[in-house]
């Protein structure tokens, strides 16, 4: 490859594609130097190009880029000074060599005081002229490349640091708490969510020794432990702490070591969830599902056990038999609403993620529900009054469930009720709620009772409810609607007088009226 092509263009992105000669311009009012310096540099491989006078040159030099611009200091338009400022003000990159007859050396030698590089001193011969023009190539060549490994340096920097910031950021919004630390054991990092978890008041110092903010010594051991672990064996521990002797905050740890790309231990990483939640859920799960074994088991065994006996023949009186039987259809019916009220909670669980709000009038709800239980008064023979305002507000609800919440407790306040007794309906406008009172003439429920009443599988045995079917879930449903729609439910009872059930449900934000 000619010398020349191993000069690169100005464009440092040029530099991945092909080579291009250098491009000269030779500018001298002399033609036979003007000539002579265009064929030793031609020759060389560079594209070369002439102007004759200072004026021609500074054109030439405005329309086209030039790598290198030889000048001679002394022409009749536009003195070589006067070009030389022009193009260092035109293009600050191209390399400016000065021709210069003795006459004018020292004058040339000011001009590199203005930005020319070096000068040639006429006459020169072809290698005088070619070492001089070569070593200004160079001298660009390398400047440029400095120049652009400077800006890239920088705009890696600038990556670097932004990306820094980013992960920062991210760590900082992580509801996990994050802390790492080094292989002397000193903290290098942690985020806010860790503060909290560990209620640690003031901010850790970093570069202290770790221990000192961990207050679980296992802990702290599980993570050191982790700096130790064995050559290049990518390991993550976890591990389920309680945070206090109570155990009301319990997290699980993952640790794990922080390896470069060798594997080598630069150190490790405390990453603290709080699972507190997920395992008061899972407490709760199991003693559901105990719950429901113990209910569904009650039932059922009495089944079996009459069942056992007619088909042992240990009972032959038809009259008993039949007894029997019943008994084992009423269980069966019981275990059936069991199973439905089961149903009901389990839906309503599903229901958190999808429930189907309406705008319904509260009058039409209550209407409904009272036909439904209206079978069950009759048969108790006792009498329900519901007298409603003219004017009631609509809700913001799920039809199905609204009914559902109504009959439950229009039908506790038959069945808890005595012979010939008395329900009442009434309802009141509270902003912001609508308040709906369901009181009865009944057993009433023991004070004691009262916190466990919305409690699933809760029933009261007293001599009064015995006789009384149930599956100790309504209440509960109850309460998980009234949850679900942003009211709440309460009760107040006298025992052997009555109880009054009253529901508040948050009136619509734009609460229309209904008659
Ligand atoms: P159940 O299916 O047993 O009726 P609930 O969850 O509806 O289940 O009610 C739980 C318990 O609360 C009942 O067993 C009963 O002892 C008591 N209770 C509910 N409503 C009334 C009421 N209006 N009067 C008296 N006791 C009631």
């Amino acid at each position: 490859m000619p010398e020349a092509l191993k000069v690169r263009s100005r464009d440092p992105q040029e530099s991945l594609a092909e080579p291009v000669p250098a491009s000269i311009l030779v500018v001298d009012d002399e033609p036979a130097v003007r000539e002579g310096c265009r064929r030793v540099l031609c020759r060389k491989g560079y594209r070369v190009e002439t102007a004759a006078g200072g004026k021609e040159g500074l054109a030439k030099a405005r329309q086209d880029h030039f790598d290198l611009i030889l000048i001679d200091i002394k022409m009749p338009d536009m003195d070589g000074v006067e070009l030389l400022q022009a193009v260092r003000n035109l293009s600050p990159d191209t390399v400016c060599i000065i021709i210069t007859g003795y006459a004018t050396l020292e004058l040339a030698v000011r001009t590199t005081k203005l930005g020319a590089y070096d000068f040639v001193t006429k006459p020169f011969t072809p290698n005088e002229l070619l070492g001089v023009v070569e070593r200004g190539l160079e001298v660009r060549r390398l400047t440029l490349g400095a120049r652009s490994l400077a800006e890239e340096r920088d705009r890696r920097l600038l990556e670097i640091a932004t990306e820094k910031s980013r992960l920062r950021t991210i760590i900082n919004c992580l509801a996990d708490g994050v802390l790492v630390i080094n292989r002397e054991r000193q903290l290098v990092l942690y985020n806010p969510a860790i503060l909290t978890l560990l209620s640690l008041k003031e901010a850790p110092r970093l570069g202290q020794p770790f221990e000192q903010y961990l207050p679980n010594p296992e802990m702290a051991t599980l993570l050191a432990e982790s700096l130790s672990s064995p050559d290049s064996q990518y390991s993550r521990v976890a591990r389920e702490f309680s945070l206090d002797p109570e155990g009301k905050t319990v997290v699980m740890a993952n640790v794990a070591a922080v390896r470069d790309e060798n594997g080598q231990i630069l150190g490790a990483v405390l990453v603290l969830r709080d699972i507190t939640q997920l395992k008061e859920l899972d407490r709760m799960k199991a003693q559901f599902i105990a719950m429901v074994a113990h209910e569904l088991r009650a039932p059922l065994a009495a089944i079996k056990g009459y069942l056992d006996l007619i088909l042992g023949d240990t009972v032959r009186d038809p009259a008993q038999i039949r007894h029997m039987l019943e008994r084992c259809n009423q269980r069966g019916e019981a275990l059936l609403a069991l199973i439905q009220d089961l149903l009901e909670v389990s839906r309503l669980e599903a229901a958190r993620t999808f429930r189907r709000i309406e705008q319904l009038p509260l009058a039409d709800i209550l209407q409904s529900a009272l036909e439904l239980v209206s079978p069950q008064a009759r048969t108790r023979k006792v009498s329900i009054t519901c007298e409603l305002p003219a004017e009631l507000p609509l809700l913001q609800a799920d039809r199905e469930e609204m009914i559902r919440l109504f009959t439950n407790l229009l039908s506790n306040a038959i069945k808890y009720n005595r012979e010939e007794g008395k329900v009442w309906v009434e309802t009141k406008v509270e902003e912001p709620y609508v308040r709906i009172d369901i009181s009865d003439t009944g057993v009433g429920i023991p004070r004691e009772a009262l916190p466990k009443l919305f409690r699933e599988f809760f029933r009261l045995r007293t001599p009064e409810t015995k006789y009384v079917t149930g599956t100790g879930l309504g209440l509960s449903i109850v309460k998980k609607i009234v949850d679900a729609h942003g009211g709440r439910v309460e009760v107040i009872s006298e025992l052997g007088e009555g109880s009054t059930f009253t529901v508040y449900l948050p009136l619509p934000e734009q609460a229309g009226k209904s008659t």
